[in-house]
């Protein structure tokens, strides 16, 4: 799955059915966007400082806050978004 305007739509979307809506933890306002890009975050079963490539990670859509930069993290396999390889 590659990053588009229809996926971010869709992202945001799916937040919505969710109920991920509420205001910016950090400021209180409530305008967001879905960034240009997926974060994989690593997983790691010590905190040794060693970073395993290829090791397990979860992929998630980032959202910003508009006005002061707050980042968000929401887990593509959460919100349904993880089986639209599947599909294609
Ligand atoms: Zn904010």
């Amino acid at each position: 799955m590659k990053i588009n305007q229809e996926i971010k739509n869709e992202i945001a979307e799916k937040l919505n059915e969710k109920k991920a809506i509420l205001p910016c933890g950090r400021c209180g306002q409530s305008k967001f966007s879905v960034l240009d890009g997926f974060v994989n975050l690593p997983l790691s079963e010590e905190i040794n400082g060693n970073m395993v490539i290829g090791g397990p990670s979860i992929p998630c859509a980032v959202i910003a806050c508009n006005n002061c930069g707050n980042l968000s993290y929401h887990a593509l396999g959460a919100i349904g978004m993880l089986n639209k390889d599947k599909q294609e």
